[in-house]
């Protein structure tokens, strides 16, 4: 664990989580509750995390916020809670509230035309088996691919995939193991600023967790509103307050919310 400010401690922001009326854990998945992993239907999450967040959840005046880059459907698939959660998709495209209740967020016939091209794209270069399309975007991933594949497919997406975005107006993103276009118009960000709408802003404790890129947007715009957690293997640039090494430190945390909830 490390802290990044002189200002605030972890206790101080934990005794704001026992004084507030709502209490609200956002966090991402992939490489957060989970380890990055090139098959995705692999990554469960690391053990006794699920439990501890099924009581996070369960708990009085607090919520859980599950914010990720997969379709509902596939985080559905890997990531079985008992407790109701609120579960964000394909970043912030798709949302199911605890009541089961699925909202989708329409893309237009022109994104989803620029989605095909990307596509075709990639059935022409033979890569398609590292293409993951879900709602609104469509991600080449080399993680876990040997080194030569690799090279392949970054210098492909270095050379093809910048100005494939430009033509067909949609954004391009770097994350943790590959390269992505994105259906423009909605983000995490999105997710995030939907729950705050519902929070009484004045007497609310918040906590942002993530790993990657797009999770580096969040933090952004949270600012000073709630506490921003890095969470990664290694350390490295970013605009997060403190820094987890999962899975270890990130139950501890994890545990350390549920005792200031019901303290
Ligand atoms: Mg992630």
């Amino acid at each position: 664990m490390k802290w990044f400010h002189d200002g605030i401690s972890l206790d101080d922001f934990l005794a704001k989580v026992s004084s507030s009326k709502q209490r609200v854990l956002f966090t991402d998945y992939d490489g957060t509750l989970a380890p990055l992993m090139y098959n995705r239907n692999i990554a469960k999450p690391y053990s006794g995390l699920v439990e501890v967040l099924n009581q996070i959840a369960a708990a009085p005046n607090s919520q859980v916020v599950v914010i990720s880059g997969r379709s509902l459907h596939n985080l559905s698939s890997v990531l079985k809670m008992g407790s109701e959660i609120e579960m964000w998709g394909t970043y912030g495209w798709e949302l199911q509230t605890v009541d089961g209740k699925r909202t989708t967020w329409p893309i237009s016939d022109g994104a989803r035309g620029a989605m095909y091209e990307v596509i075709n794209w990639a059935e022409n270069e033979e890569i398609s088996t590292y293409l993951e399309v879900k709602t609104a975007s469509v991600s080449l991933k080399w993680h876990g691919t040997d080194a030569k594949m690799r090279e392949h497919l970054m210098e492909l997406s270095l050379r093809i995939m910048k100005p494939l975005a430009d033509k067909v107006g949609l954004e391009l993103r770097n994350f943790d193991g590959g390269r992505e276009l994105r259906v423009p118009g909605r983000s995490k960000c999105d997710a995030v600023e939907h729950v705050f709408d519902r929070l009484k802003k004045d007497n609310s404790a918040f906590a942002y967790l993530g790993d990657n890129v797009s999770d580096e947007e969040v933090f952004e715009v949270i600012g000073e509103r709630g506490l921003r957690v890095l969470v990664r293997t290694h350390e490295r640039p970013t605009m997060a307050d403190m820094w987890l090494r999962p899975p270890r430190e990130l139950k501890r945390f994890f545990e350390a919310w549920l005792a200031a909830l019901n303290a």
